[in-house]
């Protein structure tokens, strides 16, 4: 049937289904691609990292209408061409400091053009997609550091995770307490407070209202100096808080600020927690992994207490973006929080359904393939050799920015990112050097509010930069901070 069917369906002819194609058109496509893709990535250096776009331009394609009538398949890759790719977020570039967001590894985009043509859903059903998720899940469990038996969901990011996680200490903290629906619900929930230092993603607070806290039931802790949550002050803020007659429930850890790289005191936050009965969720979005590096461990020895930890793959692993993942130590937290079926979904379920441990039923199993390409190519090994790749890189920058006369440093937690700024330069100078960066496209990072100022952050975290790369951003950052028009 679909043999007949050539680049534009025939509307005329009904034997025809929209979107079919026939094999030989799909290999040809699929080749195509393949190609393209494989130009896309080794030519990527050399291209400006960013190229910026004027108003029209946005507004051409943010308004690109549906066209009237199906087109040529043939033109879609070069509409992409043409319209996309030239503009590129900057992320896949070797030379791009931005944010915390790196390079896909290669073999994870294959594993995503394969799992696209596998196209699990992985919210039902008993098929081998949903056991790779959970290979996963355990597999990046353990190389944080956590015990046997954890479990948990891959998510979009590490916002999904952190909110998923939060959903769960709540449900588990209402069910405890009796309280989970009815008159005792309606009590005690205003009454909730969860802590976070003033270094938290913003992520966490969007969780805490998405399930139902009003501001106020969200606690902001000062850090010291060093960026790491105030123990002292969250002991003190807890207590307040019980002397007020309010229920804390959950405190969270940042492992990896994103700020400047901090690691909170997990091991302390963990024995108030403890103390008190309260959740301990650690955002490792960023620095979850941080046990697979000897340097880093130290920091983690209470990591396998924690009742929850965010990992983003999307991250430090460099798998393409969208995914994160949400581990949590006892599995069935989630499952109170999300365990809801319906009877069209009812099977013969051999082991609870995926999507009873989230709030998506029908999500990408694409994810699973790709995580687990990452992880079977690196190993144990390549894990800690790939944080050390970025941790060799941030002593390698520091180091300059020490050594630079016209350079000062900020700010520097122990993970890859720092923080710093052309010497003497005020917030407004600093933003412009960051601005002309950006618009000159040979590097790129972004800035940051520091408890000194706004300065220049430079995350690594690509499996594509290289020392040259460094060498680059300081020739940049000089360059820019000598031209005084710059600094207005
Ligand atoms: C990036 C980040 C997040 C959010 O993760 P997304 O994948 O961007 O949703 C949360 N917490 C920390 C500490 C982060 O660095």
């Amino acid at each position: 049937m679909s043999l007949s069917c050539g680049d534009v369906r025939d509307a005329a002819d009904s034997s025809c289904p929209p979107l079919a194609l026939p094999s030989a058109r799909v290999r040809e496509m699929l080749v195509e691609a393949a190609h393209w893709v494989a130009d896309y990535l080794s030519g990527v250096a050399d291209r400006p990292v960013t190229t910026p776009r004027d108003d029209a331009q946005r507004r051409d394609l943010a308004g690109w209408p549906v066209p009237a009538t199906g087109q040529p398949v043939g033109e879609f890759l070069a509409f992409v061409d043409k319209h996309v790719a030239p503009f590129p977020c900057g992320n896949g570039h070797p030379a791009f400091f931005g944010w915390i967001n790196s390079a896909p590894a290669p073999l994870a985009v294959v594993a995503e053009l394969i799992g696209a043509g596998l196209n699990p859903s992985n919210g039902m059903g008993e098929h081998a997609a949903v056991d790779l998720e959970r290979a996963a899940i355990a597999g990046l469990a353990d190389l944080a550091g956590l015990p046997a038996g954890t479990g948990g969901v891959l998510t979009s990011g590490g916002s999904m995770a952190n909110l998923l996680c939060l959903a769960a200490a709540r449900s588990r903290h209402l069910r405890r307490t009796g309280a989970e629906d009815g008159p005792r619900y309606a009590e005690a929930h205003p009454a909730l407070v969860c802590y976070q230092s003033d270094q938290a993603h913003m992520s966490i607070a969007k969780a805490a209202r998405t399930i139902g806290l009003s501001a106020a039931q969200l606690r902001t802790v000062p850090t010291d100096a060093d960026y790491r949550m105030d123990v002292t002050a969250l002991r003190t803020a807890i207590c307040a808080d019980l002397d007020a007659g309010l229920i804390p429930f959950a405190v969270v850890s940042t492992a990896g600020t994103t700020a400047t790289g901090a690691i909170d005191p997990l091991s302390a936050i963990a024995q108030v927690a403890a103390e008190f009965g309260l959740w301990h969720h650690v955002d490792g979005a960023f620095g979850g992994l941080g046990a697979a590096h000897p340097d880093l461990a130290g920091h983690y020895a209470a990591i396998g207490q924690a009742d929850s930890l965010t990992v983003d793959p999307h991250k430090t692993l460099n798998t393409p973006i969208g995914i994160g993942a949400a581990l949590v130590a006892r599995p069935d937290d989630l499952r109170h929080a999300f365990g809801l079926t319906a009877s069209y979904l009812d099977g013969n379920n051999a082991w609870p359904w995926l999507s009873e441990y989230t709030v998506e039923l029908t999500r990408p199993g694409g994810r699973a393939l790709a995580v687990w390409a990452v992880l079977h190519q690196l190993g144990r090994t390549g894990v800690t050799a790939l944080l050390d790749h970025y941790l060799t890189l941030t002593s390698l920058l520091r180091q300059a920015i020490e050594e630079h006369p016209e350079l000062e440093p900020v700010a520097a937690g122990p993970w890859s990112v720092t923080c710093f700024r052309v010497r003497g330069a005020d917030d407004a100078a600093t933003a412009a050097t960051a601005r002309r960066l950006q618009e000159r496209g040979n590097v790129f990072l972004a800035t940051v509010s520091t408890k000194d100022g706004l300065a220049l952050r430079a995350s690594i975290c690509s499996h594509l930069t290289t020392t040259d790369d460094i060498d680059a951003l300081v020739q940049e950052v000089t360059a820019i901070g000598r031209t005084p028009s710059t600094a207005q």
